[in-house]
């Protein structure tokens, strides 16, 4: 294990060269890996175009049989993969067993839904003609992800792929490849066949060109930065790479004035910074009805002080490290560029004392801010709340709608009439009313405008991996 995972082998890049896996929490190297660059990721595209037609030729009973017991696996081993979770991204370990929980479901939906990817019969405009439309595995998928969930971002793509009867070529993030491995580990327990899943880490830039530049590879799934994704977008016309994006996100937040001020102040504050806030439909811009903002501001900056952090084996932690020195440093430079914009921090945002090692950044709250601050304007993925206010419905949506990101967006009210009218006017794909969690294995999660194109999750999620076919019979 810990290696690159190619023909159902643990194996070393092939010019042999490695990279250091760092814990964001004390800055110790943890495991010394292998760096892999286009010619491993051509290998593995290779072997994977080989093992598909076998692959694809399986009944989705077979396939789900093999998935069933990999999410078994991963709740098996469940104590393990939490572990090594928490020390490649410093997030808390309850978040950690949470998120392989997940995981594993969504192993086991898409396992059933596969079952269930049903054509149609289209009655024709003409007797002697039969027109059906079935659905086919589209062939070799790669699955790029991202480091913010280190088993929920690969499950997502690899459990729809391999249950639809696609092979695959994996590139999870290079900070945090440890719980991929494990969710391999997983598969192969289970029989997957060699070949059907291969795993890289190593030179991004260099395997996302690859992947782009061979035909064989059908489609990218991509989970990360709208930076990288539309690098990909620039460079899938090379070989009509198809592609599903799942890009940032800067998810506003309604409160209107009718609401419970000091429960929704309360979850707030764990919503805002579960995973640290490095989440892509993590509530960010929080806008407030100006009759409930002082005591809101109040209410929530006591529930954010209280919050604990800490690495993510402590005991009643709350907040662990940002993923990356990098990250850190984006974070702090935010808060600084929108004190200089006048902004006011009523709690946190400085590195907490007594912790020399470690990117962490105390929880923040920042007000006195408008729709031009940084603060509004950039995603910041990290543990930063600002607060806005608004002045009626109009007013609420304008701001809300008011950027280029379109992923999830947050309605707080009592309000039957305001809930739905706002729910209906916000340009986003994921819309949560009197819930922080509007999003589930079962149902499709995806981006307008920037935030990406197609869906996972859902039925739709696993028909991103299926070509439509229609089989049209004439002369009847
Ligand atoms: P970063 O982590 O560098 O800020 P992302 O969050 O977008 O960027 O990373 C998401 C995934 O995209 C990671 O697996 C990362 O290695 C990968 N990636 C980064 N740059 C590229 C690129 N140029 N082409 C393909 N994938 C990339």
């Amino acid at each position: 294990m810990n290696k690159l995972f190619i023909n159902g082998e643990w194996v070393d890049a092939l010019d042999g060269k490695t990279m250091e896996l760092v814990n964001p929490a004390t800055e110790e190297v943890i495991a010394t890996l292998p760096y892999a660059d286009a010619a491993d990721c051509h290998a593995a595209i290779d072997i994977a175009h080989r093992a598909f037609p076998e692959w694809s030729g399986t009944t989705p009973y077979i396939r789900a049989a093999i998935l069933k017991k990999a999410a078994d696996h991963m709740r098996d081993h469940l104590a393990e993969l939490a572990k090594d979770m928490v020390r490649e991204s410093g997030k808390p370990l309850a978040e950690a067993k949470g998120e392989w929980m997940v995981a594993a479901g969504l192993f086991e939906w898409f396992a059933e839904e596969a079952k269930r990817a049903y054509g149609r019969v289209i009655p024709t405009s003409r007797k002697d003609k039969r027109s059906t439309v079935i659905y086919q595995p589209m062939g070799v998928i790669g699955v790029i992800t991202a480091w913010n969930f280190p088993a929920y971002n690969p499950a997502r793509a690899w459990a729809a792929a391999l249950a639809a009867g696609c092979t695959v070529v994996a590139k999870p993030a290079e900070s945090t490849p440890l719980s991929a491995f494990h969710m391999v580990n997983a598969l192969v327990a289970a029989g997957l066949p060699k070949g059907v899943l291969n795993l890289l880490i190593g030179d991004a830039a260099a395997i996302g060109d690859a992947m782009l530049d061979n035909p064989v590879l059908r489609k990218i799934s991509f989970t990360g930065s709208t930076r990288v994704g539309k690098i990909l977008m620039d460079g899938a016309s090379r070989t009509h790479t198809k592609l599903s994006l799942e890009l940032g996100g800067n998810a506003p937040v309604l409160i209107f004035g009718d609401v419970d001020v000091d429960a929704i102040a309360q979850s707030a504050a764990v919503a805002r910074f579960r995973n640290n806030g490095q989440v892509c439909v993590a509530p960010q811009r929080f806008y407030v009805e100006q009759s409930i903002y002082h005591e809101f501001a109040e209410k929530l900056t006591r529930y954010v002080r209280a919050l604990k952090i800490g690495e993510g084996f402590e005991e009643g932690v709350n907040i662990g490290p940002l993923i990356t020195r990098r990250q850190r440093d984006s974070v702090l430079d935010l808060l600084e560029k929108a004190r200089e914009q006048q902004a006011t921090v009523l709690t946190g945002g400085g590195r907490p004392a007594g912790r020399e090692k470690g990117f962490f950044i105390e929880p923040a709250v920042v007000t006195g801010l408008d729709q031009s601050s940084v603060l509004a304007t950039n995603e910041i993925f990290g543990p930063v709340l600002p607060l806005f206010t608004f002045d009626g419905l109009d007013d609420a949506i304008a701001k809300a709608n008011d950027t280029p990101y379109g992923l999830a967006a947050y309605v707080f009210t009592n309000n039957l009439q305001t809930a739905i009218h706002a729910a209906e006017r916000l340009e986003f794909g994921i819309v949560g009313i009197n819930e922080w969690a509007p999003h589930g294995t079962e149902a499709p999660f995806g981006g307008w405008k920037s935030s990406g194109q197609g869906h996972e999750g859902g039925s739709e999620g696993l028909y991103e991996y299926l070509e439509k076919k229609l089989i049209s019979i004439g002369g009847l």
